[in-house]
């Protein structure tokens, strides 16, 4: 194996012995308490890992604290998942339960697995990205605090997946997931005709438009924007940035429901729009911690279980969503972002 400098390290020379020799053999797991899965081999080996939640955005001192730990307790192995869960890798069964008293007595949350709540995924939010609508790891350490219980016990009828993405763009998974937290641009770019043929592509700047609403403007070396067309996502700013839309009075946090990456008993689904804006209100975002404990509170209460969020949903159609959810139903709910063709939507016919 040749080593470089270029990449990440081969995840092989990471495993614990345990799962080296045992690779391609693992028989089966279970979820032996909250947060604690056994995984059990065809040679009879055993693996338990200690799924713990962590706010993803974490300082040096928090990496050293887990990682006293899992050499405390688990020859030093410890991994990331996805979901910004730490997990404990630990292949000595008598170390378990001293590892959760110590995890107990730090104040890490043990949990995430089976039927509760997993970390949320997020994006960058205000700490790293250039066009974000809304924050991420304030919001989320918001909405975990909030619906910490769900996380710590496997109360709820299925797997609840939350997800949030700072901007349209979105580099998180926000088109499927039990609940999306969005963060949603109300207004379209402006345009600084003055810098832009300084620091823009004009070519690059228009092909980055998923709308084509972007057009050369030649009298003025520079672009116009059609406003009809724009639908707010940025995306023009991420290559352009004299073409700024970040907007404090306007931008805000939209709502999805409803979608999931599984095929297990109902095909994958998107996540669809449930509730179009709430403000922007750090540090604690009440309005969006209140909005989604209502759903999930909701969910809980009806569904059926086993039943993910859209697949309640689809069994108990969206009209029923919005009547006991008690959110409004608008006309931002009406899909018809079409451009070629006019929609109901913009007939003289449409009063809302
Ligand atoms: Fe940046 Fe958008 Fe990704 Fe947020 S979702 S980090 S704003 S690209
Ligand atoms: Fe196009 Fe998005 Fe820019 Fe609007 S914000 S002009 S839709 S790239």
């Amino acid at each position: 194996m040749s080593r470089t400098d270029i990449g990440p390290p081969d995840f092989r020379e990471m495993l614990p012995p345990v799962i080296k020799e045992n690779y391609g053999k693992w028989k089966y797991h279970e979820i032996v308490k909250p947060g604690v899965l056994k995984h059990v081999s065809e040679s009879g080996a055993e693996l338990y890992s200690v799924r713990v939640g962590s706010p993803r955005l974490v300082s040096i001192d928090f990496i050293r604290e887990i990682c006293d730990l899992a050499d405390e307790f688990c020859d030093g192995y410890l991994r990331f998942t996805s979901r910004h869960n730490v997990e404990f890798l630990v292949s000595k069964k008598e170390n378990v339960e001293p590892l959760l008293d110590a995890l107990k007595e730090k104040g890490l949350p043990v949990g995430g697995t089976g039927n509760s709540l997993s970390n949320m995924i997020h994006t960058q939010g205000w700490i790293h990205c250039h066009t974000p609508a809304t924050d991420a790891s304030g919001i989320v350490k918001a909405v975990m605090d909030d619906l910490y219980e769900h996380f710590v016990n496997m109360d709820l009828p299925a797997k609840l997946r939350i997800s949030l993405a700072c901007c349209l763009n979105m580099c998180g998974a926000v088109h499927c997931s039990d609940i999306a937290i969005l963060g949603i641009h109300r207004t379209p770019p402006r345009i600084d005709h003055e810098r832009l043929p300084k620091v823009c592509e004009i070519p690059t700047v228009i092909a980055s438009c998923p709308t084509a609403a972007i057009k050369p403007d030649p009298k003025r070396k520079s672009v116009k924007v059609n406003e009809e067309r724009c639908m707010y996502c940025g995306n023009c700013y991420t290559m352009c940035p004299a073409m700024e839309i970040i907007d404090a009075e306007n931008d805000g946090i939209a709502i999805l429901v409803g979608g999931k990456v599984s095929n297990a008993r109902t095909a994958p689904a998107f996540s669809r729009l449930a509730i179009p804006y709430l403000p922007n209100n750090p540090p604690r975002w009440p309005e969006v911690t209140e909005a989604v404990r209502n759903i999930v509170e909701v969910w809980a209460a009806n569904a059926k279980k086993g039943e993910r969020v859209g697949e309640w949903i689809q069994r108990i159609g969206w009209e029923n969503f919005f009547k006991l959810t008690g959110i409004p139903f608008t006309d931002k709910h009406i899909d018809d972002f079409i451009f070629s063709v006019p929609t109901f939507r913009t007939t003289t016919n449409f009063k809302w």
